[in-house]
């Protein structure tokens, strides 16, 4: 059985007749599924523990917030997932070559069932994350965008560039498989994924099943070769600029010196004193084009 959760707020609630179309097809074709709309933050979490029982495949139908809600609920159970890209960013579904499909080919897709490995890794034994956990500039960006009146008002552009240039650099002890190191950085992210933010290219060598995180710590220069730093970004070559340390790990220790301090985790922006993260122990099941 295939479950279906929707969020019908995602993408400004712009998402929605889509949604209903992708139920048409279905219909049309004659599969079955159960279908569950989320009703508040964290509610995709108890639906896909509640689906799991019943279902072999679950659909979480939003942005980067929906698959991270559902792959969290459904974190133990036997499930392979298949997402619909119906969000702003959607970098998951980009990473199955899901995004920019018609609600036809996606169908298909789900149907033809090729399925793929997927890492996770687990933040303070907590939470499983599956794009990256961040410190720094892409955890402003976020938070900015997350103040929605904010990002109506100014723009896409204009927003992303006051949290560039507001964003202040903060130090941090990141404890990794090659030792202990401070930072006076920028940005210091884990990524399972290359992408992050809606397919902005962060770290082209990292791979979602390759059983590594892929460090990336941007060191504090000065504002010039902060927003050199971003012009690479916009090409893939963030890692080879000459302030910026990778490294693939297996584990990591990031403590900010700060004290507690906000990270985006896939998207979802909290805050920690510490940040623990290793491997979850199985590897996940997707379904991918
Ligand atoms: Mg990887």
């Amino acid at each position: 059985m295939i479950g279906i959760i929707f969020n019908p707020k995602t993408n400004k609630g712009t998402s929605v007749d889509r949604m209903k179309h992708i139920l048409t097809v279905l219909d049309e074709k004659g599969v079955e599924y159960i279908y569950r709309e989320s009703e508040y933050a964290g509610h995709s979490i108890v639906l896909a523990k509640e689906l799991a029982e019943q279902c072999d495949i679950l659909v979480p139908s939003g942005g980067d917030g929906t698959v991270f809600e559902v792959v969290n609920g459904a974190l133990d159970a036997d499930v392979t997932f298949f997402p619909l890209p119906m969000g702003s960013g959607n970098d998951v579904c980009r990473s199955l070559d899901l995004q920019g499909r018609t609600d036809e080919e996606l169908v298909d897709i789900l149907l033809a069932r090729k399925e793929c490995d997927y890492d996770y890794w687990l933040l303070n034994n907590k939470y499983a994350m599956l794009i990256l956990l961040s410190f720094g500039i892409v955890t402003d960006i976020t938070y900015r965008f997350s103040i929605k009146k904010d990002t109506v008002k100014t723009g896409y552009y204009s927003t992303l560039l006051k949290a560039i240039l507001t964003s202040k650099p903060k130090r941090y002890i990141v404890k990794t498989d090659s030792g202990e190191r401070e930072y006076f950085a920028d940005f210091v992210s884990l990524q399972n994924l290359n992408i992050s933010g809606g397919g902005m290219n962060i770290c082209p060598d990292a791979l979602k099943d390759d059983s590594v995180l892929d460090l990336v710590v941007v060191n504090h220069k000065n504002p010039l070769r902060k927003f050199l730093n971003m012009l690479a970004l916009n090409s893939g070559k963030l890692p080879s600029q000459p302030n910026v340390v990778t490294e693939r790990i297996t584990f990591a220790e990031i403590t900010p010196l700060s004290g507690n301090e906000m990270y985006c985790l896939d998207g979802e922006l909290a805050s920690t004193e510490k940040a623990v993260i290793r491997m979850g122990k199985k590897k996940l099941r997707f379904i991918q084009h």
